[in-house]
């Protein structure tokens, strides 16, 4: 048993020395490094992290440099990444780092796990990629290879099969050489045993699996449908200013047309006439959400002075703007021009 584990590990690595990706926070042991690609990698496919990461690091070098930055120039680094919970969190562990650690990330998994927005996973993954501990990690790559190696017919996401795949995954894990023993799994389930199309006739590692229909595996709950909601915004424009709100909900902290309350009532134009569909329209999925946003024209007025600015348009693109709202803006205020 012992030495057909130690086989696994040595084909797998061995494999992963000739085609594993050069990923650029694998260029590094900075915990801080490593520490923003796993919070970007949370919900995020690697193509589309890749040049955030490289922008973020240029932006905010180390945990010193975050911890001054403003929430706003924080969020505008951010933006286009979506669940910006991600950003607050990693800004706010910055700042404890700083205050309460010297500015050192520490070693000991159980302390990682205090700091803000830092769960088993995200702990476990920097204890391996930059301390090199051994210990194992499940995410969406190696829940899957692992499931179906072993080919486990229990659903992965519930705590049952969860404890099951960690347990599984705790007993592969190589005392030495853990970071790249770890490594080598992601990359098996990103490149050879992908989600609909496993790669089994080439797969290194074939010779172990013990899957007999790995397209069905990993076994899930059943999701939640998905709900529809409508929302409404007004844009609102006075000479070369357009009014934002400071949103205090889904996007806390970042600018947003001011959500209407009802659409219902037309406005009247100076001349009598009414206004009234909506002048953009778009989709965009938000987690089990598809979120209708209507755009509709309303003429300046009071703002609430709490959270409504004037903002001067060519100031635009520097504030930090969630991408439906940006891509409203932009519609509209080219709209305007022509
Ligand atoms: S043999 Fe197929 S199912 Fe098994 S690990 Fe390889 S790619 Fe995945």
């Amino acid at each position: 048993m012992a030495s057909q584990k130690n086989q696994f590990r040595a084909t797998l690595t061995n494999w992963y020395h000739e085609n594993g990706r050069a990923l650029p926070w694998r260029q590094t042991r900075d915990p801080y490094a490593i520490l923003v690609s796993e919070f970007m990698l949370q919900q995020t496919q690697v193509v589309a992290v890749i040049p955030y990461y490289n922008k973020w690091l240029r932006r905010f070098p180390d945990f010193s440099a975050l911890a001054c930055a403003s929430e706003n120039d924080v969020l505008h680094a951010w933006q286009g990444l979506g669940y910006y919970a991600r950003a607050r969190n990693l800004h706010a562990t910055a700042k404890i780092i700083v205050d309460r650690h010297g500015g050192h990330f520490p070693e000991a998994i159980d302390q990682m796990r205090q700091l803000p927005g830092i769960g088993k996973y995200t702990a476990h993954a920097v204890a391996t990629f930059a301390f090199d501990q051994s210990v194992p990690i499940v995410e969406a790559n190696t829940a899957r290879v692992l499931a179906r190696i072993f080919n486990l017919q229990i659903p992965i996401d519930k705590t049952a099969g969860r404890e099951i795949l960690w347990n599984r995954a705790t007993q592969l894990v190589p005392k030495r050489g853990a970071a790249r023993f770890n490594s080598a799994l992601v990359d098996l389930g990103a490149l050879t045993c992908l989600p609909r199309k496993p790669k089994c006739r080439i797969c290194p590692v074939r010779k172990f699996c013990r899957a007999t229909n790995p397209k069905i595996l990993p076994l899930k709950k059943a999701r939640p449908c998905t709900r529809r909601l409508t929302e409404n915004h007004a844009f609102v424009v006075r000479e070369n200013k357009i009014l934002l709100e400071r949103s205090g909900n889904r996007w806390r902290g970042m600018w947003i047309l001011p959500p209407l309350k009802t659409r219902t009532c037309p406005e009247r134009e100076p001349n009598g006439s009414t206004i009234n569909g909506p002048i953009y329209r778009s989709i965009f999925p938000f987690t089990h959400h598809r979120v209708a946003l209507n755009v509709y024209r309303r003429r300046p007025r009071k703002i609430d002075v709490s959270s409504q600015r004037w903002i001067r348009i060519p100031s635009l693109d520097r504030m930090p703007i969630p991408s439906p709202h940006r891509r409203a803006i932009k519609n509209l205020l080219t709209a305007r021009r022509t």
